[in-house]
């Protein structure tokens, strides 16, 4: 990666943007190259948003998801609604071990024996090939979900990965979230009309009680709270030298 252009989205300035995802959207597609720069979505609320406003912006820049194999026919409609909406096809990203071979593998039911493993196999690793060719990873991760995620910045340099990670909802609220969705007409999954507020594998999602924490359907009954898709990161002058060389 150019290391101008490094320098550039360390800029104090791009602070600017933190509660204007539109105008950081905006800033990626007028200073990077938009072929380094890829989004990818779980599906989840802000990953819509997000979308939705990527689209507004520019058609330049390539979107992903990781099939585990494990998904909700809901979050497939989901999928297919987004794909008809915008008229594009997101980049699919899918472990070649199928669940027939995990279970040969690792045994079986491995997301109760050790999810970690079963997210590392079927999320973590495909992740790693979305993002070989790319420098610049966008999220809609947002601080208010997990602790983890309350560490994480708007830029943060992902040295698992080798990328710029960049957050443009990193500051926003649940109720900004479903506010623009609504305002917007967006499709969103409807097992969120369902008690189920945050969506994973169906092996690993439960809905929830009225009032009880998000991610609290998620992984219930373990203490994991996070796939290993992101981890708390900060972008440090070295890591970005790194890069550039
Ligand atoms: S969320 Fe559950 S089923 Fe999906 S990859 Fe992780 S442990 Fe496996």
């Amino acid at each position: 990666m150019n290391t101008q252009v490094l320098q550039q989205v360390q800029n104090k300035t791009m602070k600017q943007y933190r509660k204007n995802p539109v105008e950081l959207l905006k800033w990626l597609k007028n200073n990077l190259p938009t072929e380094k720069i890829v989004m990818g979505t779980g599906f989840g609320p802000p990953g819509i948003v997000l979308l939705d406003m990527l689209f507004k912006v520019t058609r330049d820049i390539s979107v992903f998801y990781i099939d585990t194999g494990f998904l909700f026919d809901q979050t497939y409609e989901l999928r297919d609604k987004l794909q008809d909406r915008y008229g594009f096809k997101f980049l699919q990203f899918s472990t070649d071990i199928t669940p027939e071979m995990q279970a040969d593998q690792y045994g079986e039911k491995l997301w109760e024996k050790d999810p970690d493993i079963c997210c590392n196999v079927r999320k973590v690793i495909p992740l790693k090939d979305a993002l070989k060719d790319y420098d610049v990873w966008i999220t809609g991760i947002r601080k208010k979900q997990t602790q983890v995620r309350k560490e994480a910045d708007l830029i943060e340099f992902e040295s698992r990965f080798e990328v710029i990670k960049i957050n443009p909802l990193i500051e926003w609220t649940h109720d900004e979230v479903w506010s623009y969705i609504k305002a917007n007409n967006l499709p969103y999954n409807t097992l969120h009309d369902r008690n189920y507020p945050s969506i994973g594998c169906k092996q690993c999602t439960s809905p929830v009680c009225a009032g009880a924490d998000d991610r609290s359907g998620r992984w219930k009954g373990t203490n994991k709270i996070e796939c290993g898709l992101h981890k708390s990161t900060t972008i440090s002058s070295n890591e970005t030298k790194t890069k550039a060389n």
